[in-house]
């Protein structure tokens, strides 16, 4: 997908799409075959989810409940980040145990775009952003980015090429902030040193690097001057914040998303590139913490990771159309047997399983049945 000199961490596979879409009501009760077909008991499995706080996650929820015969256990926290400290509460809550984690993202099938939901109990069925915790994060990367690609100007001074950069994105010493890859951009000279052939008030202009000249031959300006703007691409810079360490909360997702956010702020679609590294992250992260966990050892295990589509439900529809895209899976036997399947193999071993699922709950019967049984008093 995207890979970086500066950062290992940036780099991760393609997380595909295509080809990789469920309903939801697809997955629910082929994941609950597939956990079947590993030897989980029917009546004993206990389901997890690490969902966004966003009510548009609810909808897995219920079909969560409707095919594994109980409500999940939680283990989410807004923008998508799993509750690793709480393994020991549900390791205890039943024998066979299954975490779905997901980030989120929204679709409108109308402009084919992702990154906003419709919120139909709104007064005026305002769209707004989803996952909007996400979109609350890539704020301050935004402007950054903005800043950078209005204050770096591209220019030929009669017949010699410049790049005029902006004092503040030249200066290194800085604690946060968009930090550009000079070594990429700048001509050094013989010395090593990035020398200034012109020193503005505000801005330094240089001779270009003979990789930016190739690579933005196109876009410079025959004469006079014009910004960057978006050739300003993401293997030139990088980004530096200040994120208070924190468990798990706020910061966590910031924290995701840090290494690959030039490559999310300068992408068609951020929100859904911001949901698939956050779901990478998150799955990397996690797994190591149930590998650890005393209360899952000796027990069955399925941890699996995904992506949420969520399509605004039409006036005909009371739910969300979502979409599930897998991307891996841990599996924990309980003869101590562990390994990973892949976003393809994952995505095989659930289209080898049945959607039908005998063992489904009816909801609205077992409801009517809670409402016809005897009123139970409680007592002080
Ligand atoms: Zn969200």
């Amino acid at each position: 997908m995207f890979s970086s000199k500066n950062s290992y961490l940036a780099m991760w596979g393609p997380f595909k799409l295509d080809g990789m879409l469920l309903r939801y009501s697809s997955f629910v009760p082929r994941l609950y075959n597939f956990c079947k077909s590993l030897g989980f008991k029917p009546g004993q499995i206990m389901p997890s989810r690490a969902f966004c706080s966003d009510e548009n996650q609810g909808y897995p929820i219920i079909l969560v409940t409707k095919h594994f015969g109980t409500f999940p256990f939680n283990h989410g926290r807004v923008g998508g980040i799993v509750a690793t400290g709480r393994h020991g509460p549900h390791a205890e809550h039943g024998k066979d145990m299954v975490i779905i984690q997901a980030s989120h993202v929204g679709y409108d099938p109308s402009s084919q775009t992702f990154g906003t939901y419709c919120r139909t109990h709104t007064e005026h069925h305002q769209s707004t952003s989803s996952c909007g915790k996400i979109a609350g994060v890539l704020k301050w990367y935004k402007e950054e980015y903005q800043f950078a690609q209005d204050n770096i100007l591209l220019e030929t001074d009669g017949r010699q090429q410049v790049i005029t950069i902006d004092n503040q994105l030249l200066n290194q010493e800085r604690d946060e902030g968009l930090f550009l890859d000079l070594g990429k951009i700048i001509l050094v000279d013989k010395d090593g040193d990035y020398k200034p052939v012109i020193s503005h008030s505000t801005a330094r202009s240089f001779l270009p690097s003979e990789h930016l000249r190739k690579t933005l031959a196109k876009h410079w300006p025959r004469e006079g001057r014009e910004t960057i703007g978006t050739n300003l691409k993401p293997a030139l810079f990088r980004y530096k914040r200040q994120i208070p360490p924190d468990s798990e909360g706020q910061n966590q997702l910031e924290e995701n998303l840090l290494h690959a956010m030039p490559w999310v702020v300068s992408s068609p679609a951020p929100l859904l590139l911001a949901a698939q590294v956050n779901t990478q992250v998150e799955f990397d992260r996690t797994i190591r913490t149930l590998q650890k966990e005393h209360g899952y050892q000796g027990k069955n295990l399925v941890h699996i990771a995904g992506l949420h589509i969520d399509i605004s439900p039409d006036e005909t529809l009371t739910f969300p159309l979502t979409k599930f895209v897998p991307w891996a899976a841990y599996i924990q036997k309980s003869d101590g047997t562990q390994y990973m399947l892949e976003q393809e193999e994952l995505m095989a071993a659930l289209m080898e399983q049945s959607e039908d699922n005998p063992d489904q709950t009816d909801l609205e019967a077992a409801i009517h049945q809670m409402e016809l049984h005897q009123e139970v008093k409680v007592t002080s």
